[in-house]
């Protein structure tokens, strides 16, 4: 088990690598991680290009994480964005903290002297140095919006609003008819995504949402079809714990998309790679050990084991039975 590439997005993806880091320096010391992160929830602030999936895993692979949020950084101040907020400028429910803003401007200050994206982060982790190289799904901007089934505040039925604007400012509490990935159409899997999945021994989908993280990233031209044609075998874990999503909302995001919030249903959502689908094996928390004949009857290898990342030895915990899995033929 020597390359092993992860589709992620924040902090479900983050923690997951996190403890797939912890458990490959006991047993695999020289393996290489690649983590192919989503972009989607990219957006422009106050004229500042923020990644927050890339942030969150750099920052939880790098040491530099707020735990108790999951994403930003620890130690954090808000001195800038109040003085932005006596502007009356930017989005008020969106925070950037004092030194989270560095990064931004490092960023952008890169993109805009003509870096990637991909570049831009791979400069910014040489600061981090996470452990795996992070790689972008895409170098050009690929947003998801989604389209509004009443008025809200000053939008109106039928308006696009960006995913995170939905997500932060309304928690996810205003009805929506469609997920839209603004770019996607022109977007190319950034160098290095492709081969990253094609040579790799291992595949994991961790406990991301499956709508909008992984979704995404699948949706990206060129990934999901590099994802059917792999060699290596394809091993997820449900982000889905007793039929409720785990710290988030992701059923809001599975319902607009029509799939049922459980174990077995994001796993037959993912589908097995016999009939044409992704997964090899997926992996159910124990409480949904009811599942397994679903899935295995579908051809998804099934395992139940417990699956709330509550810190490094828990997220390891889960990243040794991925391994396990996956190096069984
Ligand atoms: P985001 O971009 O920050 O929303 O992060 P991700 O897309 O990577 O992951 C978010 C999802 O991770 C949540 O919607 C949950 O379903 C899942 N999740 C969070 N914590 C846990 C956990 O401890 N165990 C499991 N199995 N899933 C989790
Ligand atoms: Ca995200």
């Amino acid at each position: 088990m020597k390359k092993i590439t992860v589709l992620a997005g924040g902090v479900g993806g983050a923690r997951f690598t996190r403890g797939l880091l912890h458990r490959l320096a006991a047993s695999h010391p020289r393996a290489e991680v690649t983590v192919i992160v989503n972009t989607g929830d990219d957006l422009w602030l106050n004229g500042l290009r923020v990644c927050p999936d890339l942030d969150t895993v750099m920052y939880t692979l790098g040491g530099g994480i707020n735990e108790e949020w999951g994403w930003g950084r620890a130690g954090e101040s808000r001195r800038t964005s109040e003085e932005i907020g006596a502007y009356g400028r930017g989005w008020s429910w969106f925070t950037l903290g004092d030194l989270d803003l560095a990064t931004h401007i490092v960023r952008t200050d890169l993109l805009r002297t003509g870096a990637t994206l991909s570049e831009a982060t791979a400069l910014l982790c040489e600061r981090w140095q996470p452990g795996a190289r992070l790689l972008p799904m895409s170098d050009q901007p690929v947003e998801t919006h989604v389209r509004l089934e009443a008025d809200v505040d000053e939008h109106h039925a039928g308006d696009l609003v960006h995913f995170e604007e939905w997500w932060v400012r309304y928690r996810a509490h205003v009805e929506v008819t469609e997920f839209i990935q603004v770019g996607l159409a022109e977007a190319t899997a950034a160098p290095g995504v492709l081969d990253a999945i094609h040579s790799a021994d291992l595949v994991v989908i961790p406990p991301s949402n499956p709508v909008v993280s992984v979704g995404t990233i699948l949706a990206v031209p060129g990934i999901r079809e590099a994802l059917r044609r792999t060699p290596a075998r394809v091993v997820g874990v449900s982000p889905i714990i007793g039929g409720s999503a785990v710290r988030g909302m992701a059923d809001h995001c599975l319902r607009v998309i029509g799939v049922e919030t459980s174990a077995a249903a994001v796993g037959l959502h993912y589908g097995s790679r016999e009939s044409g689908g992704l997964l090899d094996a997926w992996l159910v928390d124990e409480t949904d050990a009811a599942a397994l004949p679903a899935l295995d009857a579908a051809g998804i290898r099934a395992t139940a084991v417990p699956l709330w990342m509550h810190d490094v030895p828990t997220s390891a915990a889960i990243a040794a039975e991925v391994l396990a899995i996956g190096a069984e033929r």
